[in-house]
C-alpha cells in the first residue's frame, strides 16, 4: 500500500459519515501518524493566481521532497494582489528553500523577521501563505484534519451568517428573507441611501449635488437610514433573527459614539468597524457609554492593533482577515488570547478570502471556545471547478472538512483558465484589481 492510498484511507467519507467508517479512519489515521516518515524537505513554492469568481486570489503551494506530499494556503490580498506573487518568491522562496517543514513556529517567526520591517499586509499575507500550506503539509503527513492537530472541535459546524442589502427597504427584506429561508439565523443587513455611494449596497437613481462627479457618500443621511432600516427590519423579520450591520470605518468618531448608543433599541448581534483603525481609541468612550456588541479587526495588521482593544475588553469579537495578521499560526494565538478575556471570534470572511482560507477559518471556528460567529460567502460553480472540497454549508453552519491538512485540493489547470482580472468590469479592471474612490460632497476622499 502507498502513501496515496493510505491518506484516502485516512481520508474520504463525508462530514456525515457512519460511526463505524470514522472508527476505521481513526485507526488508518493512528497508523499513518505512528508509522513515522521522514521529515519533509521544501523542495518548491510558488504562487497560484486565479480570479473564478470575480476577486483575485492568491494560494501559495509548498511542494516537498517526498512524492506526492504539498499543501495550500491562502495568500490573498486581492487589492494589491499582483505585490504578494514577488513577496513569497523573491523573498520567502529563498529563504525557505530546503528548510524542513515540521516547525511551523519556527518557521513563521524566522520569516516575520526576515524582512526586518514587517506587519504590512503584502508581507503578512505572504507568510500566510507559507504558514497555512505547512499546516496542511503536517495534517497530511499526519492523516488528520487540522482541527485535530491543534486539541480537536470543540463544536461540530460553525454557526455563520450571510450578507442581505438592497438599493431600498423591500429589496433588503426580500434579500434578508431569502438568507433566512436557507436556515441562516444570523443575517447582516445593509441598505442602499438615495443617491449616495453606501458600503454593501446599490446606490439607485437620485442626483447628489457634488463638487466633483465621481461618488458620493455623507455620514449624517447615512446614518439616519440606517436607523431608520433597523426599525423596518426589526418590524418585518421580528426580534429572533440576529441581526449584523458594517459601518465600514465611515464614520467621524464622536458620531460612531452616537451611532451605538442609537442602535442599542435594537439589540443587534454586532456593530462592525464603526470606528476606522486609526480612532480605535475611541471605543473606551462608546464602551463607557452603551451596549451595543462591537465587532472589529479585518483592516488589522499588528498586534498593537489588537492587543489593546482584547485586553481592555473593548470589543466583543475580533475579526481579523486571517492572512492579513500573517496565517492561521498568529490567528490561534489571536484566538486564545481572546478566550483568556472574553472576546469571541468572527474571522473576515467574504469572497476576497480563498477557499483554502475559508478552511483555516472554520478550522479555527471549531477548535475554539471563544467562537461566535463566521461571515460567510458562498462558492459558485468555477470556484469549486478550481477549489475541491470546500467546505460545506448546511442550514447556515459551514462544516470543516474531516480529511488530512485543510482537506482541499486546487486544480492547477483549471486555475489558469480564470486569471487575473477575469470577471471584473469598469474602475476595478482598469485599477488592477484595486479599489476606486468615495468622496464628500465637498470633493473631501473618504475611507472605505
Ligand atoms: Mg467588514
Amino acid at each position: 500500500m502507498n502513501r496515496r492510498d493510505l491518506l484516502k484511507m485516512a481520508g474520504g467519507g463525508s462530514v456525515l459519515a457512519a460511526v463505524s467508517g470514522r472508527e476505521q479512519k481513526a485507526q488508518a489515521q493512528a497508523a499513518k501518524a505512528a508509522n513515522g516518515m521522514p521529515v519533509p524537505k521544501i523542495k518548491d513554492i510558488k504562487v497560484i493566481e486565479t480570479e473564478p469568481q470575480g476577486v483575485r486570489l492568491s494560494v501559495v503551494k509548498i511542494t516537498t521532497d517526498q512524492d506526492g506530499l504539498y499543501g495550500f494556503g491562502c495568500a490573498t490580498f486581492t487589492q494589491r494582489a499582483d505585490l504578494v506573487t514577488p513577496a513569497v518568491e523573491k523573498y520567502l522562496k529563498p529563504f525557505l528553500m530546503g528548510k524542513t517543514t515540521d516547525k511551523i513556529e519556527d518557521i513563521w517567526q524566522s520569516c516575520y523577521d526576515s524582512s526586518y520591517w514587517k506587519n504590512g499586509p503584502v508581507l503578512n499575507c505572504a507568510i500566510s501563505g507559507v504558514d497555512q500550506a505547512l499546516w496542511d503539509i503536517k495534517g497530511r503527513m499526519a492523516g488528520m484534519p487540522v482541527y485535530d492537530l491543534v486539541g480537536g472541535k470543540c463544536r461540530e459546524a460553525a454557526d455563520c451568517y450571510s450578507h442581505a442589502s438592497g438599493e431600498d427597504f423591500p429589496q433588503l427584506l426580500d434579500s434578508a428573507r431569502k438568507i433566512m429561508a436557507q436556515g441562516f439565523r444570523h443575517v447582516r443587513v445593509q441598505v442602499g441611501v438615495p443617491g449616495m455611494a453606501a458600503y454593501g449596497s446599490g446606490r439607485g437613481n437620485k442626483e447628489v449635488k457634488a463638487l466633483h462627479s465621481g461618488p458620493v457618500f455623507e455620514s449624517e443621511p447615512y446614518m439616519k437610514r440606517a436607523l431608520k432600516m433597523f426599525e423596518v427590519v426589526r418590524k418585518e423579520l421580528g426580534d429572533e433573527v440576529e441581526l449584523l450591520h458594517d459601518v465600514h470605518e465611515r464614520v467621524q468618531p464622536h458620531q460612531a459614539v452616537q451611532f451605538a448608543k442609537d442602535l442599542e433599541k435594537f439589540n443587534l448581534f454586532f456593530l462592525e468597524d464603526v470606528l476606522s483603525p486609526e480612532d480605535i481609541a475611541y471605543f473606551r468612550q462608546i464602551r463607557q457609554q452603551c451596549t451595543t456588541p462591537l465587532a472589529m479587526g479585518e483592516l488589522f495588521n499588528s498586534p498593537h492593533e489588537w492587543m489593546p482593544l482584547i485586553s481592555e475588553r473593548l470589543i466583543d469579537y475580533i475579526r481579523v482577515h486571517v492572512s492579513q495578521a500573517g496565517g492561521f499560526t498568529p490567528c490561534r494565538k489571536i484566538a486564545i488570547l481572546g478566550e483568556m478575556y472574553g472576546v469571541r471570534t468572527a474571522w473576515h470572511g467574504p469572497g476576497d478570502v480563498s477557499p483554502v482560507g475559508h478552511c483555516a477559518n472554520v478550522t479555527l471556528d471549531v477548535v475554539s471556545y471563544n467562537f461566535g460567529i463566521q461571515e460567510y460567502s458562498a462558492f459558485n460553480d468555477r470556484a469549486r471547478e478550481v477549489f475541491h472540497y470546500c467546505p460545506v454549508m448546511k442550514d447556515g453552519y459551514l462544516y470543516p472538512n474531516d480529511t488530512p491538512g485543510w482537506g482541499i485540493e486546487l486544480d492547477e489547470k483549471a486555475a489558469a483558465k480564470y486569471p487575473f482580472g477575469t470577471g471584473e468590469q469598469g474602475e476595478r479592471k482598469n485599477l488592477n484589481g484595486g479599489w476606486g474612490e468615495v468622496r464628500r460632497r465637498d470633493g473631501q476622499v473618504i475611507k472605505q
